[in-house]
């Protein structure tokens, strides 16, 4: 079970908005959920208050905090009413390139081919591999969630033929903005939340897979985000966020560059529980702290928060080896 000196952060991406035609998690869910957890008496705090904790060796109390990754409109419209509906304090990890209007994401934009096209099968290469589609089905629908599996960790210039191919065969032009269904905050919403209590932290400038990067396009994709961030908004909080977020989505590499740019710590998409060995000691535990995916119900939440989960992973652990 949690004991005192353990804490709870939370990640999330999409919230539901479908007069926008945004689909992500249920709203009422969010709010039953936070409800439950004041009632239950964790405490709700921010990022920053969590880094002030570790840097004073204080006990984290069973503290739970709320993230939302990459800076999509549905965050602020959606996400962050309700949230301050509880006092909750919410961090939006951004990807400054997204709300500067310069991209979308690529993962969108096989998505948005996927559910706009009138053919009935499609294919693509990727690299060597050749995929086809048939889209008969909801299951053949949901292909592009396979697809944009294996396109994660392709080269950059695999996935981007791969999305040409499939735009081309599918006979949808991908538009040079996103649709408003996957659109980003602008600045100007981002510094109205900001007012709102909401804090920031970057999340890189194209949001790649900084390992899979030279060193100094890692370097600028976090050094980048950060400087852009902090010209754009007036109390960004340093904390980072790693794109795919998996261990192996970083090393120590990111973690020196981190360390240089004066970046207090980062937070990885590595299930997990913050326990009490992350004091002052451990500060090189600050650049990979983990986060549960927020799940939509009640039941998954408080499996987090209690430490259940944590104990299932090290159980189905045991049980694998
Ligand atoms: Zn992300």
């Amino acid at each position: 079970m949690l004991t005192h000196s353990e804490a709870t952060i939370f990640m999330a991406h999409r919230f539901n908005a479908p007069a926008l035609g945004i689909s992500g998690h249920n709203p009422q869910n969010l709010r039953h959920i936070l409800a439950q957890l004041r009632r239950r008496r964790y405490e709700l705090i921010s990022i920053a208050e969590l880094f002030r904790r570790l840097r004073n060796g204080e006990e984290l109390k069973r503290a739970v905090a709320f993230t939302i990754d990459d800076g999509y409109s549905d965050a602020g419209l959606v996400a962050a009413p309700i949230f301050a509906e509880f006092d909750c304090p919410l961090t939006v990890f951004a990807v400054t390139d997204f709300l500067d209007g310069q991209m979308w994401f690529w993962m969108d934009k096989i998505a948005y081919i996927f559910t706009q096209t009138k053919r009935r099968e499609l294919s693509a290469r990727l690299g060597n591999e050749q995929f086809q589609f048939s889209l008969e089905s909801g299951a053949g629908r949901a292909g592009w969630r396979a697809l944009v599996d294996r396109c994660y960790r392709a080269p950059k210039a695999d996935r981007l033929a791969c999305i040409k191919e499939l735009s081309r065969t599918a006979e949808v032009e991908l538009p040079s903005q996103p649709p408003e269904s996957f659109r980003a905050l602008t600045w100007d919403e981002a510094r109205a939340l900001e007012n709102r209590g909401v804090t920031f932290g970057p999340h890189t400038v194209t949001h790649p897979i900084l390992s899979a990067l030279p060193a100094e396009e890692s370097e600028r994709e976090i050094a980048g985000s950060w400087r852009h961030l902090r010209s754009q908004l007036s109390n960004p909080v340093p904390v980072f966020c790693y794109p795919g977020g998996r261990s192996h989505d970083f090393s120590e590499r990111e973690v020196a560059v981190m360390t240089r740019t004066g970046l207090w710590g980062a937070v990885t998409g590595e299930p997990g529980n913050l326990r009490s060995g992350l004091s002052r000691d451990a500060t090189d535990q600050w650049y990979r702290l983990p986060r549960y995916l927020y799940q939509d119900t009640l039941t998954g939440v408080l499996q987090c928060v209690s430490g259940i989960e944590r104990i299932k992973t090290q159980l189905r652990g045991a049980s694998a080896s």
